[in-house]
């Protein structure tokens, strides 16, 4: 097959999907590789590289997306303002497309894959098991974005983050406190204790307690039940009010110790739980910052702006998108794996091999032969899911 990888478009977007090493796995499995000329710059990536590992520069991505039968991206196809021409239209028709597609809060773009009879697969919705562990690029961005959402707070936050015993006095460790102990949510752990600082951890499901004691944090969630807060899948489930407040009670009584919250909580499909109401932000220490990694998704505390930093009653929010694109080096390495690994899964011998008995393969597709095959979206774009208005769960 003739898979093509197009630069990467959009806002503070510095990624690129395959970078050398994978090319050549690719191409010893016995496709062709396309690469957009200039692709890999954002990541350090030259084209000579590119074109070392055996991939052919194409010079612009009209002619790209047109000469390729499988697009390997990231981003969701998006309007290319260059070419006024969504990426949508710029598929040949029948071919297939691999990104994080976020289909349930892309109705439009899974519409438009599903008129031009697009085979698409959607990385963010790899099942999360031992055997697509290698493919989950969720877990992948997750780790750059709560590494770096840590960094972001300490870089904003006007005290040190370790104790330091020093002539001049000693200074006291600051609190950080983790909402949300997924897998952004541990590498902000680990990241905060390197710094060394204080770090508690919140969150619903009662395995991420051990999960977050074992990395140094002191848990300060609920203790509920494994059956009422999460799905099959491990994923949080939506609580109900009253459990909601139980954990909120412990939630609000820490907050205001604490002088940076880094917040990642999601459920998937539905729009972030609101944990930190504006009234909790007032009551918290001037100077304090919340990095909240749930921008994307309407944010966990009610003042976030997605893309922005505000301020208010003297405490920053942070809203950052795309956040694992800031460091593209290694996000892309990590994404590559993972998107290298899921092409060779679904290819054989040069072609296509899709087992859709195959739970990778089925749980991902998203359109195929002119139908939205997603159950939830398709439900969703037939108006029998009113439950949520924006997209799944999806760090990217
Ligand atoms: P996520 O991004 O969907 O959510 C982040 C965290 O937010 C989760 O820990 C979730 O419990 C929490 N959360 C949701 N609603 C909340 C609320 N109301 N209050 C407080 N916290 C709330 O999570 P993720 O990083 O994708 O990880 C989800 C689970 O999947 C974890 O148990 C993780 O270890 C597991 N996982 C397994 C595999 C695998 O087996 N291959 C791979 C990745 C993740």
């Amino acid at each position: 097959m003739k898979a093509g990888i197009p630069k990467e478009i959009g806002p503070g977007e510095r990624r690129i999907a395959v970078i050398p090493d994978s090319i050549k796995q690719i191409k010893a499995a016995g496709h062709e590789v396309l690469v957009e000329a200039g692709a890999g710059i954002g990541a350090c990536v030259s084209d000579e590289a590119l074109q070392a590992a055996g991939a052919t520069l194409v010079a612009n991505a009209a002619d790209l997306w047109a000469q390729s039968e499988i697009i390997l991206k990231i981003q969701p196809p998006l309007q290319n303002s260059a070419l006024a021409k969504n990426e949508t239209d710029l598929l040949n028709e029948g071919a297939a497309l691999v990104c994080l597609l976020r289909p349930l809060g892309n109705l439009e773009t899974v519409k438009a894959l599903a008129a031009r009879k697009i085979l698409s697969f959607s990385m963010d919705m790899m099942p999360r098991t031992t055997r697509a562990q290698r493919m989950d690029a969720l877990s992948s961005m997750g780790t750059v974005a709560g590494y770096k959402a840590v960094l972001l707070a300490a870089g904003a936050l006007p005290r040190l983050f370790p104790m330091l015993v020093t002539a001049a006095g000693t200074i006291a460790p600051s609190r950080v406190l983790i909402v949300g102990v997924g897998v952004a949510g541990l590498q902000a752990i680990a990241t905060a204790r390197r710094l060394g600082a204080i770090v508690e951890a919140y969150d619903i499901r009662p395995a991420a307690k051990e999960e977050a004691e074992s990395l140094g944090a002191t848990f300060i969630g609920p203790t509920l039940d494994a059956k009422e807060t999460q799905d099959a899948q491990g994923y949080a489930k939506a609580l109900s009010p009253e459990k909601q407040r139980e954990g909120l009670e412990k939630l609000h009584a820490r907050i205001k110790m604490a002088d940076a919250v880094i917040t990642t909580a999601r459920v998937p499909g539905l729009p972030a739980p609101k944990l930190i109401p504006s009234e909790w932000v007032a009551e918290m220490k001037p100077g304090s910052i919340i990095v909240d990694l749930a921008a994307d998704m309407g944010g966990n505390c009610g003042l976030t702006q997605a893309g922005k930093d505000v301020v208010e009653h003297g405490v920053t929010i942070m809203g950052p998108v795309r956040l694992a694109a800031t460091l593209p080096v290694h996000a892309s390495q990590m994404y590559s794996k993972n998107i290298a690994a899921f092409f060779l899964h679904i290819t054989k011998d040069g072609k296509l091999n899709l087992d859709w008995n195959d739970d990778i393969t089925s749980g991902t597709c998203v359109t195929r032969d002119g139908r939205i095959v997603h159950a939830a979206t398709r439900e969703r774009i037939e108006g029998a899911s009113p439950a949520a208005a924006t997209g799944p769960a999806a760090r990217s």
